[in-house]
């Protein structure tokens, strides 16, 4: 049996890029994934500015940029209204990027390869090794046992590290939709414009990727998944030619390859650390994909994880405290995202409370430029659609709809009862370790 500091289960975003942290800071570092690479795994592979720039201190940007356009622009759309926004690199540090997982996560592994780290692919763990207190102390895996003072588990949402270890969810949320994109080649879209938005009871997201091909995905509402199964092809041309811009750049594009689809998913937050074990990415946490935030949480999560274990091994101290407390990072980095996304994929239609606050945003250069920076991650959702902006949508969406004053007002009183019981849950956390 061999030993290690740190066995990393899983060489994707928060894997690959913690062990490339991880052995630049000298420690002995094994990473196994099942996969050989390059791989494909379910992804629109849209990576926010914030984490653009991780790729960049991880020596792998360059090499992805003579391959992937760079996302210079983002459009949101919401039935007739229109957020038209700069991604700007002076402002956000990096452009946005999109780049097949297939390529990303190749470099990623390279990357870390290149670093020390003892890569491991074609190797499926099947469990955690314990001592006798119960201590985490190495995975095991078909091909031998790994001995590590530590064990990382980035294996992604079914976790074979978080079920070895009996890590409980909490705050789940059920899926609204599931999604389905394809990649077609001959897409004339040489701006880098990312397009994410919703029409009717569709939503949907579209970018230029790597390899000179152009990504279009849909979002199909739950209880529609059956008519979608029943005619893939036609259901889903009929949905892109709904999306606004999309007939235009897809006019004489060819699709390559099939259509994708992930049915089962779910939103969730996992408990993140115990005696030897942590989870990162989506191992401890999954969102709902419409707001394209999991690849750059990985990579953000893999940086201040890699600042934390590498600290407590250069002090020789207790590496349990720093992880618990890395854990609540985690969860309050996350928390206010997480409902975000959820409600940006809800399933149905628009509401006229939603129309009217993304109207306001639209119509106001400051409101946009914050957007951006809320789908970066760097400005919390809360600042930016404050009690004032609420109460303003609220008075125009009643204007909106004369008619119809009790929906407006459940329409309201739902979404204020939603932000209290969220703010109160934002409480508990802490309690449920
Ligand atoms: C359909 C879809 C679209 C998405 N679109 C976007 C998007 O546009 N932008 C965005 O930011 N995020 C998106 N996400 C989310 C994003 O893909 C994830 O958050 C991200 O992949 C998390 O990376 P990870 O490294 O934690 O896990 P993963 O990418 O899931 O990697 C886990 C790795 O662990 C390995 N593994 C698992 N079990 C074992 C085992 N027992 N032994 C060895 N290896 C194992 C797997 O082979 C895999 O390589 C999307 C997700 C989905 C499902």
């Amino acid at each position: 049996m061999e030993d290690f500091d740190v066995a990393i289960v899983g060489a994707r975003c928060a894997g690959a890029s913690l062990a490339t942290l991880l052995a630049r800071r000298g420690l002995r570092v094994c990473v196994v994934d099942k996969a050989q690479f390059p791989s494909e795994t379910p992804s629109t592979h849209v990576v926010q500015p914030c984490g653009v720039r991780i790729l960049g201190e991880l020596g792998v940007l360059d090499a992805l940029l003579e391959t992937a356009v760079p996302l210079n622009r983002f459009t949101m759309i919401n039935d007739d209204v229109r957020i038209d926004g700069p991604i700007d690199v002076e402002e956000f540090g990096a452009p946005g990027l999109c780049v097949r997982r297939l390529t990303l996560d190749a470099a990623l592994v390279d990357a870390c390869s290149a670093a020390g780290a003892d890569v491991r692919t074609g190797h499926a763990v099947t469990g955690v090794l314990k001592d006798a207190t119960g201590r985490v102390r190495g995975v095991r895996s078909r091909d031998g046992d790994i001995n590590a003072r530590l064990v990382v588990g980035a294996d992604g949402r079914k976790s074979v590290v978080a079920k070895s270890v009996g890590s409980a969810e909490y705050l789940t949320t059920p899926p609204g939709r599931i999604p389905a994109w394809a990649y077609f080649e001959g897409v004339d879209d040489r701006e880098g414009r990312l397009r994410i938005g919703r029409v009717g009871d569709l939503t949907f997201l579209a970018s230029p990727t790597d390899g000179g091909l152009y990504m279009a995905g849909i979002a199909v509402d739950v209880d529609r998944v059956s008519d979608f199964h029943s005619a893939r092809d036609t259901y889903f041309n009929d949905a892109l030619a709904r999306c606004p811009d999309l007939p235009e750049l897809l006019d004489g594009a060819r699709r390559v390859g099939p259509i994708r689809v992930m049915t089962d998913w779910h939103g969730y937050f996992r408990q993140s650390a115990g005696p030897g074990w942590v989870l990162v990415g989506d191992a401890g946490h999954f969102k709902d994909f419409t707001a394209a935030q999991g690849i750059s949480d990985a990579l953000r999560q893999a940086r201040s994880l890699a600042a934390t274990i590498g600290d407590a091994f250069s002090s020789g101290g207790d590496t349990d405290a720093p992880l618990q407390n890395w854990w609540r990072w985690r969860d309050r980095d996350a928390y206010e995202m997480y409902w975000l996304a959820t409600d940006m994929g809800l399933p149905g239609t628009s509401t006229p409370l939603i129309t009217r606050l993304l109207r306001g945003i639209a119509d106001d250069t400051e409101s946009t430029r914050l957007f951006g920076h809320v789908l970066n991650h760097d400005l919390a959702p809360a600042k930016l659609f404050t009690p004032r902006r609420l109460l303003a949508a609220s008075a125009r969406a009643f204007a909106d709809r004369p008619g119809q004053i009790w929906a407006t007002s459940r329409e309201i009183g739902s979404a204020i009862g939603n932000d209290i019981r969220r703010t109160r849950a934002r409480r508990t956390i802490g309690q449920l370790r």
